[in-house]
């Protein structure tokens, strides 16, 4: 709107141009590594998902091809089914890290109690729990009102617990702390499992990171699940911290 032949005089100095230059500079770099870190997450889950879809065409090729065994029929047949249970939770849990990457405002933050959080989760395991013959040693102290946002206390709790279960040895034990220091609620979750090796522990919360050690073991997943919690405590301002000794056990530590 103004006349175009009009000077315009920029309320800068040359120092602070420079200043701007190189904030813009920074700006763009950090522009640019986001854009790398979706390249690399598109990539990544392309190929997470590409792999079991191979592997389930070709189990149903092989039975097009000639007549077989009722038997190898169901057999197949089962296993393509867990396959696609596999690949929809991988699916369903890309979608909440991308609706948490943008943060939305629309999700239940009101406050609840934090220990019937865990209690809700700790029942929802109860087959995994029994299974693995675990022993749950949960403290809630007398902090019995302490109060979370429901919402991301539940994606945080979810992954970190059923975390702990999963990866428990058979009849061991697992130790869950609540307790308060200043205005924190501290929440730590112990178990006497598979442990993390040192060189993984900062991979941890990277999505898709699996450590290698686990996959002789069978131990089912998608390491998605802690890049969830992760994004989780950041909208709430917690912290999550985890400390391992390899082949012993694991503590994470929440702080809200
Ligand atoms: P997933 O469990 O589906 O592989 P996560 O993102 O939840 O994915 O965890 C990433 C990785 O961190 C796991 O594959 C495992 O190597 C390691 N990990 C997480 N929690 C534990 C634990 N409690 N004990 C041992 N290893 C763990």
């Amino acid at each position: 709107q103004n006349n175009l032949n009009e000077r315009v005089i920029l309320p800068y100095n040359k120092d602070e141009l420079y200043d701007l230059s190189f904030n813009i500079n920074e700006l763009l770099q950090r522009i640019e590594n986001a854009i790398e870190r979706k390249r690399q997450f598109t990539s990544d889950a392309s190929h997470e998902l590409r792999t079991p879809l191979s592997t389930l065409k070709g189990t149903l090729e092989v039975l097009i091809r000639k007549p077989r065994e009722q038997s190898e029929y169901e057999e197949k047949i089962k296993y393509s089914l867990s396959e696609i249970d596999r690949m929809t939770d991988t699916i369903e849990q890309l979608l909440l890290l991308a609706r948490l990457d943008v943060n939305s405002r629309t999700v239940d933050r009101s406050p609840v109690p934090l220990p019937n959080i865990i209690d809700e989760i700790l029942s929802g395991q109860k087959k995994q729990i029994l299974q693995k013959k675990l022993t749950i040693a949960f403290q809630k102290g007398v902090l019995l009102e302490e109060m979370v946002p429901q919402y991301y206390t539940q994606l945080i709790m979810e992954n970190i617990i059923g975390n702990a279960v999963k990866y428990s040895k058979v009849a061991s034990t697992l130790h869950i702390e609540i307790t308060r220091s200043g205005p924190n609620v501290i929440c730590n979750i112990q178990d006497e499992g598979v442990g993390i090796k040192k060189e993984d522990l900062d991979n941890v919360f990277k999505r898709f990171f699996r450590s290698d050690a686990l996959h002789h073991k069978n131990i089912p997943g998608n390491g998605l699940g802690l890049s969830i919690a992760k994004k989780a405590a950041d909208a709430i301002n917690a912290e999550i911290h985890v400390e391992s000794e390899f082949g012993e056990g694991t503590t994470f530590t929440i702080l809200f």
